[in-house]
């Protein structure tokens, strides 16, 4: 059965019930319970892309691969993606960028240097907004098509991949995914890295959790970015893992 047919059934259930308890004379603040235990769970089957709820996304690779993928999101950056494409050339590392149509249409050439130097690239919205986990399926289908042009620009190829701002998930996003036929890629690590100011506890957080066929999402748009890729790479490469771009990890094609 389809997710977002269980979606409006779930919906139906819980007003049903609410008037179900109404109808027998339950107090109105217990007849409501039954659309707050809802609103709770719709909020984690959006929030949570693990639970694959909405949009079935590839989390990790193959564990025995003595692989790992970073991942960038929210680039290209003027001050940060340069820098980060500084170091992944120093060690020698492949990673994949989850690039906002409109940045790439503001920085192409970020965008072909992140393509001339061996990374993959996947559609990461265009606008990515603050409201963008309300777009209708119509509206999804612009942010997925305005990115998709802009890459074409660059490589002459629409991206397979596509990351979901936030991690958000939605039926109307799963409507457009489906029509775009596009692979949804998640993550197995997050690391919060914007959110922290500390470089080092970032690193310390991946590391301790590390394994084979992990994805990691960081992002190339803040400066703390910098100093942890720094002490992080060495330190992969100690533990006998090796880097790998997205497709290489999962064994797809990352481009139509
Ligand atoms: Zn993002």
């Amino acid at each position: 059965m389809a997710k977002s047919l269980i979606f409006y059934m779930l919906i139906f259930d819980a007003v049903f019930f609410s008037g179900l308890l109404l109808y027998f004379g339950m107090e109105w603040y217990w007849a409501i319970l039954p659309v707050f235990a809802l609103l709770g769970f719709i909020v984690l089957a959006c929030s949570k892309i693990q639970w694959n709820f909405f949009v079935k996304a590839i989390h990790s690779g193959n564990h025995s691969t003595q692989k790992i993928a970073l991942t960038f999101d929210d680039g290209p950056h003027p001050n940060f993606t340069p820098k980060v494409l500084d170091i992944l050339k120093k060690h020698n590392v492949k990673a994949s960028f989850f690039l906002i149509g409109k940045n790439i249409k503001q920085y192409p050439h970020l965008a072909e240097r992140i393509v001339d130097e061996g990374h993959t690239i996947g559609n990461h919205s265009f606008t990515h907004s603050q409201t963008i986990d309300f777009n209708s399926k119509n509206a999804w289908l612009k942010e997925l098509n305005e990115t998709d042009l802009e890459i074409v620009k660059i490589i002459g190829k629409k991206p397979k991949f596509f990351r979901p701002p936030y991690g958000v998930t939605t039926p109307h996003l799963a409507g457009a995914l489906k029509k775009s036929g596009k692979t949804t890629i998640g993550w197995s690590q997050r690391t919060f890295d914007t959110m922290s100011i500390n470089p080092l506890k970032i690193k310390e957080k991946i590391l301790k959790n590390l394994k084979s066929g992990d994805i990691i999402l960081l992002h190339d748009s803040h400066e703390n970015i910098v100093p942890m890729l720094e002490q992080l790479l060495p330190e992969i490469e100690r533990k006998n893992l090796s880097f790998a771009t997205v497709n290489e990890l999962i064994n797809e094609e990352p481009y139509f």
